[in-house]
């Protein structure tokens, strides 16, 4: 087998993916585009004429299978658009609030961060609550906040935050939210299709993702999915027309077509990922699938030394965050170079104030590829402690 050096090449000191690597296999240990199967990525192969019936066929399959995931048939659409997860996330925004509503962001991580940053831009009334980024959201916080400022009217919170890879106690907050009579609009990207959620146990106005997190399809649609009655009442919300919920389902209702150009071999491979999910057990099986991941990563590091930084009790099983270690062999950009050269893809920390770095245990991978990713950071870190200055010697600060 080649190995994964001698398919890069070197381009003005860039490195660049030519022919030859794209097919040397690559796990991505990331929160997200991620490792996808060869049947997700063999649909993309062909041209499809977004007209066309059997295109139109596609799309209604996959709004159907959306909506289906979440238990939300009777009371909800899935609205999907061209584009990363955060233009879903603004659409919705921008769609479902009207100018005089006023949005409260639930905020422990950056996600949180940006569903408000993402208001405030829009010129909307916002506020927030924030928790640090280790402790999930308190419903009960939630609860009195509301009850004490009752201009709010939507809620907007994340799941599972990618930031750390905590999980939020959905269902209990959107009991609070809906007690209040307030809308949720629920962030959703990292958890859609892994972590179990259905809109009977916890009632959201909206819920958002995309096609390539957790439901294991490649990257360039992302969705919402919205309350029927929401939608109805939201004409002329959005100043946007691309990012207009209200625009893209009325025209779905009407022809069964997107509006604008949609990205055809992204709907074909979603098609496909949703398949896969129905044949695996929908959400409940791929949750078993990587929480077995998620023990085998945290498991093996800590045998290595490395220490997680979340309490295992609030770690959702898609993406672990760690501390880096303070031994003198340690440099993220070296220790992620030698991983990427044998092949598996990592990520960079963005917690405040602690120096970390993320390993991801979702997509279309399964705990043979998580352990040969443990003896691969063993092979990696015991060559840089032999090749290092003072090997083993622990760092002084003075
Ligand atoms: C990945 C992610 C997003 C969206 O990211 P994009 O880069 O726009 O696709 C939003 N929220 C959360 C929690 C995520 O993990």
């Amino acid at each position: 087998m080649h190995s994964i050096d001698s398919a890069i090449v070197e381009q003005n000191g860039f490195r660049t993916i030519n022919q030859h690597s794209r097919n040397a296999p690559r796990i991505l240990l990331t929160p997200g585009p991620l490792t996808t199967s060869e049947l997700v990525r063999d649909a993309m192969k062909n041209d499809y004429g977004s007209r066309d019936a059997e295109f139109i066929a596609t799309t209604r399959s996959i709004r159907q299978k959306l909506v289906r995931i979440v238990n939300g048939e009777a009371s909800h659409v899935a609205v999907p658009l061209a584009g990363c997860g955060t233009s879903a996330v603004e659409a919705t925004i921008s769609t479902l609030m009207r100018k005089s509503d006023a949005l409260l962001v639930l905020i422990n991580g950056a996600y949180g961060e940006r569903i408000y940053r993402i208001a405030v831009k829009m010129g909307r009334n916002v506020v927030a609550l924030h928790w640090p980024e280790d402790v999930p959201i308190d419903s009960a916080m939630v609860r009195s906040y509301l009850r004490e400022n009752t201009s709010v009217t939507h809620v907007a919170l994340v799941h599972c935050e990618t930031t750390t890879g905590i999980l939020n106690p959905i269902e209990k907050v959107a009991a609070v939210v809906s007690q209040e009579g307030k809308s949720l609009i629920l962030d959703a990207m990292s958890s859609f299709g892994a972590l179990p959620l259905d809109v009977s146990a916890s009632p959201a106005t909206a819920i958002v993702a995309s096609s390539n997190k957790c439901l294991e399809g490649t990257p360039g649609i992302s969705f919402a999915i919205v309350e029927k009655q929401a939608l109805e009442n939201s004409e002329g919300n959005s100043s946007s027309t691309v990012l207009d919920l209200f625009g893209h389902w009325k025209n779905f209702e009407e022809n069964g077509q997107w509006q604008f150009t949609p990205p055809v071999q992204v709907v074909a491979a979603l098609d496909v990922a949703l398949n896969l999910l129905d044949d695996e057990g929908g959400p409940t099986g791929r949750n078993q699938r990587y929480q077995q991941n998620m023990a085998v990563l945290i498991e093996g590091m800590k045998t290595l030394g490395f220490e997680c930084l979340l309490d295992l009790t609030v770690q959702a099983p898609v993406i672990a965050t760690l501390h880096s270690p303070k031994e003198r062999w340690y440099e993220f950009t070296s220790f992620y170079k030698a991983l990427a050269d044998r092949g598996f893809l990592i990520y960079p920390g963005k917690v405040s104030g602690f120096d970390t770095f993320r390993v991801g245990c979702i997509g279309a991978i399964d705990a043979a590829d998580l352990r040969r990713f443990i003896s691969t950071v063993k092979d990696v870190r015991d060559s840089s402690i032999s090749s290092s200055p003072k090997s083993g010697a622990p760092v002084s600060f003075s």
